[in-house]
């Protein structure tokens, strides 16, 4: 049976939070059994705005697959590899920055934006600008066509396939096959200060392995509609995280859309909504919390599952760094 490929990634720069849940994970839960799915634990892209602090990128690693394996990703269906470890990833790379422009690079919107929030000025490591290059191999590399990622990745995939059609099209045979991105309806989830993204840089997140006071603190400190003084006063849904958040995560659509309605006709404290959401979310985060916990004991499962899976990938990688060196038309010794 041929299934299609997923390939997605995290950057190992710290234990991931709800809004890699909503933008990512929870299609990535969904798509075990349907597609080939690999998952990339990506500590040399974590390298790449962290260079400062290699102990953080690589202590995330073990934090990153235990998030994984918390929230459900079973490694007897997902590959769970380490970008590091696979050399294909950084030959392609090198050949894949002779498809792409300075220009091009520098005039993607995600990059533009996480310069301007690292405030990187004009000193921006070149690693970093050329990342979405060594995206692009990561994606290739697993000849994946599926892509389950958040809203800011679309750019990033977007430039994926132009280098893709770049390498097709000079080497007259389809080598590389183009990837889709599948973006949920909350294809970015604020953070809990109300900024744009959730980002475990950005220090505004709720980690999926937070403390239920951890939760019940950041619900409580939220930004709703500043203008809404009184609960009788009508109250404004647009850019009120608190109903960002429960669109992302309320299972009952019905009962939101009636919340909604009430708050914004007027008689609806904040306090109500933020328990609604609360309640919400500590019955998502309590098992993987527990769960989280028990494998955190287990270290050596945690890196022999690395370990396998990062094996496995070795060779898939291998293949089509062979493919597009031949493609090419390099010299073969
Ligand atoms: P960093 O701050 O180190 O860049 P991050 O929190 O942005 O970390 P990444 O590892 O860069 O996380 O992103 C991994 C995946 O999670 C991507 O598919 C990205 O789109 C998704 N993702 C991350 N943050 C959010 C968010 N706030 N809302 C929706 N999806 C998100
Ligand atoms: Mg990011």
């Amino acid at each position: 049976m041929n299934r299609p490929t997923i390939l997605t990634g995290d950057r190992t720069t710290g234990p991931l939070h709800i809004g890699h849940y909503a933008g990512s994970l929870a299609n990535r839960l969904r798509y075990q059994d349907s597609h080939d799915q690999f998952l990339l634990l990506a500590d040399t892209q974590a390298l790449t705005d962290n260079a400062h602090d290699p102990e953080k990128v690589r202590r995330s690693v073990i934090e990153v697959a235990l998030d994984y394996l918390a929230v459900g990703i079973d490694p007897g269906r997902t590959t769970i590899c380490l970008q590091s470890h696979l050399p294909a990833l950084a030959e392609l790379s090198m050949l894949y920055l002779n498809f792409v422009t300075v220009a091009r690079l520098e005039r993607n919107p995600t990059i533009k934006d996480e310069i301007r929030a690292r405030g990187f000025g004009r000193d921006i490591p070149a690693g970093f600008l050329c990342y979405p290059a060594a995206q692009a191999a990561d994606i290739t590399a697993f000849r994946a066509t599926v892509v389950p990622v958040g809203e800011d990745q679309a750019p990033l995939i977007e430039q994926t396939n132009e280098i893709v059609r770049r390498i097709n099209a000079m080497t007259d045979r389809a080598v590389l096959p183009e990837a889709r991105a599948i973006i949920p309806r909350t294809g970015r989830l604020p953070g809990i200060d109300g900024k744009a993204k959730m980002s475990k840089s950005g220090g505004n997140a709720i980690a999926l392995s937070a403390s239920p006071e951890t939760i019940r603190n950041a619900v409580r400190a939220m930004f709703t509609d500043p203008n809404h003084l009184r609960v009788e006063d009508p109250g404004r849904i647009e850019g009120n995280v608190v109903f960002t958040y429960l669109d992302a995560f309320d299972p009952h659509p019905g009962g939101l859309a009636e919340l909604k309605a009430r708050y914004q006709r007027g008689g609806l404290g904040d306090s109500k909504i933020k328990a609604r959401l609360e309640a919400i979310l500590q019955e998502l985060l309590a098992p993987i919390r527990a769960r989280r916990a028990q494998l955190s004991e287990d270290r050596g499962y945690v890196l022999d599952v690395i370990r396998d899976g990062t094996e496995r990938a070795r060779e898939r990688t291998e293949a089509t760094r062979r493919d597009v060196v031949n493609a090419l038309g390099l010299f073969q010794l």
